[in-house]
């Protein structure tokens, strides 16, 4: 298997780190250190490391993951959470303009802060998205908290974005789940639309056997219906889903080799600045 790219992951090391209960779940220790080993383990070179959310709501400092990334040698770089507030944009493009080149993209939370995609609150962070070629990232489909508002998460909510802004870069975190086939075309209708295939599976339930072989097949669908796989990115969201489930599911999605490979490392090398 070629060397993989893994384009969503998550770590903080606080304590009130809400991933911690899908992190007991998977047996995972869920530290830096353990996530670096197992990132060796699985050939996974290098990714990008996204703010957890903590128990009071707000998402883990930026200033942290970056912090965490440098402590890395290379293999992790950040990506920047953006809430929606002008302080929170203004930070964001403060922190990537200084450190240009290692910040990766940002991300947006839609369902679990109510926003939608294309709010004006945003304009800024896309003007400077847009002209230093970096990915917006959103959290799109099922919300890991039963509050979340599915409205907001919703795929759909990129369409009116993406008609807008033509070159921004925008993916969609976690394929839009269960809204699979929106997600598919929105990537079919879209030129700057991708889409991570992170967090789809936490196993632990009944039919999750059955359940992996549902996901591989409905990803299948989706390639077959936009007519490539040249705009799906591989991506865990460690802790939430391990190396070995997210490997085990892109080896369900029937396509030809060349086209597991780009899944698994070469769309994000063409997406972000890596
Ligand atoms: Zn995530």
């Amino acid at each position: 298997m070629s060397k993989i790219f893994d384009a969503h992951m998550h770590c903080s090391e606080l304590s009130e780190d809400s991933l911690l209960p899908f992190a007991r779940a998977n047996s995972l220790a869920y530290t830096m250190k353990e996530l670096l080993g197992l990132m060796e383990a699985n050939d996974v070179y290098s990714g990008l490391l996204l703010s957890p959310p903590l128990s009071n709501g707000l998402p883990a400092p930026n200033k942290r993951t970056i912090d965490l990334c440098t402590k890395s040698k290379d293999m992790l770089f950040p990506v920047l959470t953006a809430e929606p507030s002008m302080k929170s944009v203004r930070e964001c493009i403060e922190l990537a303009k200084e450190r240009r080149g290692y910040v990766k993209g940002f991300k947006i939370r839609l369902g679990y802060v109510e926003v939608f995609p294309d709010d004006k609150i945003f304009s800024l962070l896309y003007d400077y998205a847009e002209s230093s070629d970096l990915p917006v990232l959103f959290h799109t489909g099922d919300t890991a908290t039963s509050n979340g508002s599915l409205k907001h998460s919703h795929p759909l909510g990129l369409d009116s974005l993406a008609n807008k802004r033509e070159n921004l870069k925008i993916i969609a975190c976690h394929f839009g789940n269960p809204w699979l086939m929106d997600t598919a075309e929105l990537l079919y209708k879209h030129k700057n639309v991708f889409a991570d295939i992170s967090g789809l599976f936490a196993g632990g339930a009944k039919y999750s056997g059955k359940y992996l072989d549902y996901l591989g097949q409905k990803l299948s669908q989706a390639v077959y219906y936009i007519g490539n796989a040249d705009k799906i990115i591989f991506g865990t969201d460690y802790p939430v889903e391990t190396f070995p489930d997210a490997i085990s599911l892109v080896s369900k999605i029937k396509v030809e080799l060349p086209d597991r490979k780009k899944i698994l490392s070469g769309n994000a090398r063409k997406v972000f600045p890596i």
